[in-house]
């Protein structure tokens, strides 16, 4: 029994490898249509394609700092705690991240090493011009300039009472010059330290 457990997450493993290699050979390609694995042209089959969007919701919430990014495609089946939606495939025991699906779907495979991430921080999320690549460090930096990740939270509010028009104008009164940081914090009521981080784009670095 442990034997074929074993056996199982082998094959399960070889995906991961293939999906981020586009140079596979023949031999990988044969085996991986006998084991029936996950592929691009898997996601492309019609049995795929209709169970994945019938569980898409096209009228979710609109972002509320990129509301030009339109509504998001909100994932209405299993999702992780961590809100990210989750579609078995033909591989029990090995369902995908929804949101992979749609990036793999729409721009075909995740190079390998790169993560797929939210421009609208919405984890169910699927809408392709709502995704984009990027590494692990990325998806650090876009989780602190959020607000979800290691800044200190008492640092952090200062810049999230502000709007996205009001980040845009400190950053073109800053890089105009004469104006210090510190009046930028008087002028728009937040601190100097969320000045900073925001002139440097630690934080609203997705404007
Ligand atoms: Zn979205």
């Amino acid at each position: 029994m442990f034997a074929i457990f074993l056996c199982y997450a082998t094959i399960g493993l070889l995906p991961i490898a293939v999906m981020g290699n586009r140079e596979h050979d023949t031999t990988i390609k044969r085996l991986i249509a006998m084991l029936n694995i996950v592929t691009p042209e898997y996601l492309n089959t019609q049995g795929f394609r209709e169970r994945f969007w019938s569980k898409i919701d096209k009228n979710g919430p609109v972002p509320e700092h990129m509301p030009h990014l339109g509504p998001c495609w909100i994932w209405t089946a299993f999702k992780t705690p961590a809100g990210y939606g989750k579609i078995a495939t033909t591989r029990p025991f090995y369902p995908i991240f929804a949101h992979h699906a749609s990036w793999i779907i729409h721009f075909g495979p995740i190079p390998h090493g790169l993560w797929v991430l939210h421009k609208c921080d919405t984890p169910p999320c699927l809408r392709p011009d709502h995704l984009f690549l990027g590494t692990c460090k990325d998806n650090c930096n876009d989780r602190d300039s959020k607000g979800r990740g290691r800044i200190p939270r008492g640092e952090e509010h200062g810049s999230h009472k502000l709007t996205t028009v009001e980040v845009v104008k400190i950053r073109d009164l800053y890089a105009a010059g004469g104006i210090s940081q510190r009046a930028l914090g008087e002028m728009f009521r937040v601190s100097e330290r969320a000045v900073h981080w925001i002139v440097h784009r630690r934080h609203w670095a997705h404007i």
